[in-house]
């Protein structure tokens, strides 16, 4: 077997094995997101990069993946230069997959800052805009969290209208109505969760308790909007036109 040395112990390892097999056999951990032990490596992720002293001496980061062991080799698992290229080896793969928790949590296991979560939020601030200048509810707001700016809720302020989500040019918020419930998103976190509301003609669920009384409030002076506050839309413009034909017909008549 030959003898090689590993974070200055030397050891004996299996001459089939990679120096990754090697490494891990004696306990000690290195990451890894492309290799599988059925297949043959072919370090694309890059993260398994190990420092090897040539015969000049001259320390290099080759991969324990696809390096074999041979006898006199001697290898460094944590090294400066070990750091340094696992950090820029997770720095391409976060822009590949700049979602993945996976690859976060990864990341922060071995002291690599993996920077602010991709949102899908290109902090255009419409929704923020929208909820205080249209909807007057005012429940959007920008946070600066570890230096980067958000957008998160003001607690309690959310009538669940889903303009934001609507003006979204992104998607990055969700509206999910779900068993006479909606809940507002942005991320993992929530703006807002309401009960619906369902219209008394037809019975679908078409808005929030909260933000029909909203409405309820803004429009006490205009007598028509309070005639029928619980139709949805659609029922609101069938009665209307029927109402519209009806008094055509009488006029006529
Ligand atoms: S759903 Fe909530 S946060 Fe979005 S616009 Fe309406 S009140 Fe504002």
């Amino acid at each position: 077997m030959p003898r090689m040395t590993i974070d200055g112990n030397e050891v004996e390892a299996d001459g089939g094995m990679s120096v990754l097999q090697a490494v891990r056999s004696k306990g000690i951990k290195i990451p890894t997101l492309c290799y599988h032990d059925a297949l043959k490596p072919i370090g694309a992720c890059k993260l398994c990069g190990v420092e090897v002293r040539g015969r000049t001496g001259k320390p290099r980061v080759l991969l324990s993946c696809i390096l074999r062991v041979k006898e006199g080799l001697k290898v460094t698992t944590e090294s400066d230069l070990v750091k340094t290229a696992r950090q820029s080896a997770f720095r391409n793969l976060l822009v590949m997959a700049p979602q993945s928790r996976f690859i976060r949590h990864l990341a922060e296991e071995y002291g690599v800052d993996p920077g602010p979560v991709a949102d899908g939020c290109v902090r255009c601030r419409l929704c923020i805009r929208v909820c205080k200048e249209i909807v007057e509810a005012g429940a959007l707001k920008m946070e600066t969290r570890d230096g980067v700016s958000f957008v998160v809720s003001e607690k309690g302020r959310c009538i669940g209208c889903g303009t934001c989500a609507n003006i979204c040019p992104t998607g990055a918020i969700q509206i999910m109505d779900r068993d006479g419930t909606r809940t507002i998103t942005i991320r993992d976190e929530i703006i807002g969760v309401h009960v619906l509301e369902r219209c008394h003609a037809c019975g679908r669920y078409f808005a929030t308790q909260k933000f029909l009384k909203h409405v309820e409030m803004k429009t006490t002076q205009h007598t028509a909007a309070k005639d029928h506050p619980l139709y949805c839309p659609t029922c609101t413009k069938l009665f209307s036109n029927r109402i519209k034909s009806s008094t055509r017909l009488k006029r006529m008549g």
